[in-house]
């Protein structure tokens, strides 16, 4: 396992979170204190502050992120955004199948497969978020869980595609709850995904790719998690509505 062959990424989820011009606040907050990061460090916000969230860090070191893309082009599919409409407003990264759109908006792995491959097509970054049920973990599946995920999110990606993509292991009952999965339980599933990413493809496209940890990360237990060989970064949800919440764990990724 060669850490030094990846960045650290940390990306903050803002969710339903800020309105435009409390998101233009929160990034000027955030310029500064995280200016010397040695990692890189994203922004993914709703769609209606990308445009603020763009013009507040040209010219700094974060990059900003959607929480959701379609996979059409255009077409009548109300409420949705498309690939060509977020990059043109200039989003590099996009979060995809977080456990609240499985959750609460019908998102399936299918439609992961399709959102993924249309953002890897349009250019833009794929954060794709995988991750088992508390039930799921008491019942020992946790593996058959994210090999499914990580098999059917990406299918018919191909191996340079899969090097741009982001996976963020968020164990469901760990998000917004307060409860972080151990150091140990984390470096256990990403090493299991890196292992699954090995098979898929070769040693070397797995050593490649960034996997995230997600669920309740915060200052106290983020450098714990991030020490750890295969947990390459993090995707922050509470944490990085605060910039002083957010500036400690961008300082733990760039020791
Ligand atoms: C998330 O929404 O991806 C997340 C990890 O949230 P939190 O950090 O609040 O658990």
């Amino acid at each position: 396992m060669d850490k030094s062959k990846r960045k650290a990424i940390i990306a903050g989820n803002w969710k339903m979170n800020k309105t435009p011009s409390e998101a233009k606040a929160l990034l000027e907050e955030l310029i500064p204190l995280v200016k010397d990061a040695d990692c890189e460090v994203i922004a993914c916000v709703p769609y209606v502050d990308l445009a603020v969230a763009i013009e507040t860090t040209k010219g700094t070191n974060i990059k900003i992120g959607a929480e959701n893309c379609h996979w059409a082009e255009s077409g009548a599919f109300t409420g949705e955004v498309s690939t060509g409409m977020l990059k043109e407003v200039g989003v590099e990264y996009v979060v995809l199948g977080h456990s609240e759109r499985r959750q609460y908006f019908g998102e399936t792995d299918e439609t992961v497969n399709k959102r993924t491959k249309a953002a890897l097509a349009a250019g833009l970054k794929p954060i794709v978020c995988v991750g088992e049920l508390l039930w799921e973990r008491e019942c020992d599946i946790t593996e058959e869980v994210i090999a499914r995920q990580i098999k059917l999110d990406l299918f018919d990606v191909s191996a340079e595609d899969v090097k741009k993509t982001v996976i963020a292991y968020e164990p469901v009952w760990a998000i917004g709850t307060g409860k972080t999965a151990t150091s140990d339980q984390a470096e256990e599933v990403c090493a299991f995904i890196r292992a699954t990413l090995a098979k898929l493809y070769d040693e070397e496209t797995a050593q490649a790719v960034t996997i995230q940890y997600g669920g309740s990360m915060n200052a106290d237990n983020c450098d714990e998690l991030l020490a750890k060989t295969n947990v390459d970064g993090g995707l922050i949800g509470g944490a990085s509505l605060v910039a002083a919440k957010f500036q400690p764990i961008v300082a733990a990724a760039s020791k």
